[in-house]
């Protein structure tokens, strides 16, 4: 059978070969083909060096990451927008896709770039959204996007032009995590409720911190709760997001759960950026999204004027019955690098007297995959001397289980979201300093990461620029490595992917 659209830029794509008639994710064969088309316009107008696009190159990278967009006519006005801009004689050829490009390694590193670049937007469009932006990460995305359509780069020039994405990736997440840090101030030790209050209430999910003060802002005194879901739990370790006091706690877990734990959240839905599941027709009309996020059905709350007004969505919300509870008790984060930095003596002291014998890292994403309780089962069997870091919604396959601490270390340290995987690196780099170490290989940490969509890619470029050796990524590695770059990576960066929980804690720790 003909394929009627071509995408394996998730963990989740079909067979771990690549969504050819709709997306495990949802995506139909109409969105995916408008995802590639404004993904090429994209290019080309970097390629036509059109100046001032950034903002609109930034979105349109982020609109096409994994369950964001669903949106036919928010694509179709983004590729207008994006073709009006290129000098008129263009025309969108009809081979375009990622199978447009016949050699398989090509192919492979074309693909990792660009995953890794549409991760660098998300983080972007988070820090261009407080008000930071930084013009040499601009330019090398719209550098990079254009030499992504230059037949004359060989493999090598590629592999080095990946190094080079994980650089900037590293710059990104800096940036962001300044923009965060300097306007919300660093992130602290914290206990985040999971139960529930009963006044009517908004969930608020994905990663945005702008969004989520304003609408703060806007429910203050008005009686509405708002609670976080799956990445935006982060949220209540800044010191600035803990004054509202109807800014009550996380509900529920990570993305994957939402269709059933939206329905029972009873209240309005607002989706800040990915991860969205198409939402079950009985909670459609409760939810709102903005930003990057698009689905056919749900409303849409732009932004005028650097505002955003989410009158429809508290209205909702007062109409809607308080959630229903399903779970009780707290959870304990904000373990970003001042946090760690600031417990260093502690730390520190407990590795030399031998009371932490390693560190895990277990960060990334979550995902629906039966295969990812294997991350639920490593954290239970890991000997009780270790302590994992991790950030992203990863987290939620082990940060409620009873782990314990060591010598008042949780031995679950969260520094908060995917981007937060910067606080880890800081993290590698003090302890190898505060040891004396010359390479941040000898630390005793294992990365074990997990990994789902385009944002964990740009993590793992940053890592492998830092000159990280040995990650394990699972559950599986990406479809999108041909045999040979996967020898790429295996032979100059020892990349492995994870086999049984028993023998990767005898092979590892
Ligand atoms: S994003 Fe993932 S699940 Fe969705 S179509 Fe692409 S590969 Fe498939
Ligand atoms: S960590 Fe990845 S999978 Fe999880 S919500 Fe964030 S983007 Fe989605």
């Amino acid at each position: 059978m003909e394929s009627k659209m071509f995408c394996y830029q998730c963990q989740e794509t079909a067979g771990n070969k690549g969504c050819t008639v709709k997306g495990v994710c949802g995506k139909t064969a109409e969105i995916a083909n408008l995802q590639d088309k404004l993904i090429f316009a994209t290019k080309k107008l970097c390629a036509a060096k059109v100046p001032n696009v950034g903002k609109i190159v930034t979105l349109n990278l982020f609109c096409t990451i994994t369950n964001a967009n669903f949106d036919a006519k928010f694509l179709n006005d983004r590729i207008n927008l994006t073709l009006n801009l290129i000098p008129k004689n263009f025309t969108v050829p009809e081979k375009i896709g990622v199978l447009s490009t016949e050699d398989e390694d090509i192919r492979s590193l074309r693909e990792l770039i660009t995953y890794g670049l549409k991760g660098m937007a998300a983080y972007l469009y988070h820090a261009n959204a407080l008000g930071y932006d930084d013009e040499k990460i601009n330019a090398f995305m719209q550098e990079t996007l254009a030499k992504l359509l230059d037949d004359k780069l060989s493999g090598e020039d590629l592999i080095s032009l990946a190094l080079e994405t994980g650089k900037f990736g590293v710059y990104t997440m800096a940036l962001l995590d300044k923009a965060n840090t300097e306007t919300f101030g660093n992130p602290e030790i914290t206990k985040v409720n999971i139960g529930v209050r009963k006044n009517p209430a908004i969930l608020i999910s994905g990663h945005d911190f702008a969004d989520l003060e304003q609408l703060l802002k806007q429910t203050e005194n008005t009686g509405v709760d708002i609670y976080t879901h799956g990445e935006m739990l982060p949220a209540h370790y800044y010191p600035k997001f803990k004054k509202y006091k109807n800014f009550v706690g996380n509900y529920g877990n990570a993305w994957h759960l939402q269709q059933k734990e939206f329905e029972k959240f009873n209240g309005a839905i607002l989706l800040t950026t990915n991860c969205l599941v198409p939402p079950k027709e009985s909670y459609k009309d409760r939810v709102f999204t903005t930003g990057a996020v698009a689905f056919e059905g749900c409303t849409y709350i732009d932004e005028v004027k650097g505002k955003k007004d989410f009158t429809p969505l508290i209205e909702c919300a007062k109409k809607c019955p308080p959630p229903t509870e399903i779970e009780k008790g707290e959870i304990v984060g904000g373990f970003a690098h001042e946090q760690v930095f600031a417990l260093a003596d502690k730390v520190v002291d407990a590795v030399k007297s031998g009371a932490i014998k390693k560190f895990i890292v277990m960060a990334g994403c979550d995902g629906r995959q039966k295969s990812r309780e294997y991350y639920t089962e490593f954290a239970k069997a890991l000997p009780k001397d270790t302590v994992i870091l991790t950030a992203g919604c990863a987290k939620y396959k082990f940060i409620k289980l009873p782990l314990g601490d060591i010598g008042g270390i949780p031995r679950v340290l969260d520094a908060g979201q995917c981007n937060d995987s910067y606080s880890l690196a800081l993290i590698a780099l003090k302890l190898k300093e505060v040891f004396k170490l010359d390479d941040i290989n000898k630390l005793p940490i294992v990365y074990n990461i997990s990994w789902l969509e385009q944002k964990a890619h740009i993590v793992l470029l940053a890592l492998l620029y830092l000159g990280v050796k040995n990650i394990h990524l699972g559950p599986t590695l990406p479809a999108f490595l041909s045999p040979n770059v996967t020898k790429v990576l295996v032979e100059n960066f020892g990349i492995g992917t994870i086999s049984t929980v028993e023998d990767d804690i005898k092979n590892w720790i």
